[in-house]
């Protein structure tokens, strides 16, 4: 029987950032993932935008969570020898009067994160636009896939990494110590995205999932250092290679991408795009989000071993090293996890038989 601390269920951003945070407390874990090519995390454009939604609204939290973010990812870029994350303006298109007149009236009222276009034909190059634009900044743009690769390769080469399927109907728990096949353990921490929403410890819990479908085009000659969006946004994620989407579908029938968000894709880019391309790939996945869109964390009523991070919805980029750090340093001991995100809010829910 290996004997570790924790188990940690899934390697998406909720899983890299929980175990990274772990190790560096010196707390032993094993790690259970399966991949999934179309995971949230494996999809993702990986931005951090401070502003959003039609009134151009702050996000939740964010004068916290992108300098943490910021700095978090920079910390494993150097345990790791790598880059995952740089700064980067977002420019936005207005695609309707209103939406020209709603970064006005934001910047009048407060301008934070908020820069207007001064030259209107900057990118008429490049892009068709009749309202001008404004920018956005600073945005942050992670580079999750390269980091989710070399965090499991880390996984991998320390020991921790078990590549199978995990069945939670299989999971023993014997007085204060859970088991796993032959693993033993003090906790278990479901970071399992998506499946959270069928596991047996965490279904009632109130996920809305949400799918989002997106293509990768190749547009040779479009200045990779800035974000794109009119509508839609156009995120760099390689060489000439740019991110297309995202659509937002609370109802849905299956995971797959559909011939409707392709048509919609190609429209947008024949509409408003003045350089040749190429749609190199298309694809669909499913956010974790949640009814109240605030994340899941902490531990179940039932049995304070068994854990969650999950239900970071449209911004796991930010929420992951955030809420992960909490949630290690609740299993150390050292924090409480806040009780905005804390799973003890639904106490109710998650006790009923
Ligand atoms: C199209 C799209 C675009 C997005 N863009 C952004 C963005 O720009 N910025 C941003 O902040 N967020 C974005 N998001 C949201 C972000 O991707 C999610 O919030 C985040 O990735 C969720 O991470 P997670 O670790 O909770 O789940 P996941 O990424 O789904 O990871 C779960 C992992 O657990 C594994 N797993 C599940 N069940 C089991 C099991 N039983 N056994 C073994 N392994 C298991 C899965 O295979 C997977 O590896 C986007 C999402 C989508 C779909």
């Amino acid at each position: 029987m290996k004997k570790v601390d924790v188990l940690i269920v899934g390697q998406g951003l909720a899983g890299t950032w929980l175990s990274y945070w772990l190790h560096k407390s010196g707390v032993s874990f094993k790690l259970i993932d399966q991949i999934n090519p179309d995971s949230a995390s494996i999809r993702a454009a990986g931005l951090i935008n401070p502003v959003t939604g039609r009134r151009l609204v702050t996000t939740w939290m964010i004068d916290e969570l992108m300098p943490f973010a910021k700095n978090a990812y920079q910390e494993i870029g150097n345990f790791l020898e790598e880059n995952f994350i740089d700064e980067i303006s977002l420019i936005d298109f207005f695609p309707t009067v209103q939406m020209l007149q709603a970064f006005q009236k934001r910047y009048e009222e407060d301008p934070s994160y908020l820069i207007p276009g001064e030259d209107s034909k900057k990118y008429a190059e490049w892009f068709r636009y009749d309202l001008g634009w404004g920018a956005i900044h600073p945005c942050q743009l992670v580079n999750v896939e390269k980091l989710l690769k070399s965090w499991r390769i880390w996984l991998k080469e320390n020991n921790c990494l078990v590549d199978c399927h995990f069945d939670p109907f299989k999971l023993k728990e014997t007085g204060k110590k859970l088991e796993y096949s032959n693993m033993r353990a003090s906790y278990i921490i479901f970071c399992d995205g998506k499946s959270s929403a069928q596991n047996p410890y965490f279904n009632k819990l109130p996920f809305a999932l949400n799918k989002g479908e997106a293509l990768l085009v190749e547009i040779k000659s479009l200045p990779a250092d800035k974000v794109y969006k009119k509508g839609m946004s156009l995120v760099p994620c390689g060489e000439n290679i740019f991110w297309l989407g995202s659509s937002y579908e609370w109802s849905f029938d299956n995971d797959l991408p559909s011939e409707k968000f392709r048509k919609n894709g190609e429209e947008w880019l024949n509409f408003n795009i003045k350089l040749p391309y190429a749609i190199q790939e298309h694809f669909a996945s499913i956010r974790p989000a949640t009814l109240e869109r605030r994340p899941f964390v902490g531990f179940h009523p039932l049995n304070s071993r068994i854990g969650i991070l999950n239900g970071l919805g449209t911004k796991g980029c930010s929420l992951a090293p955030y809420f992960g750090k909490q949630l290690a340093d609740k299993i150390t001991g050292k924090e409480l996890i806040d009780p905005l995100v804390d799973i003890s809010r639904f106490e109710k829910i998650l006790t009923r038989i």
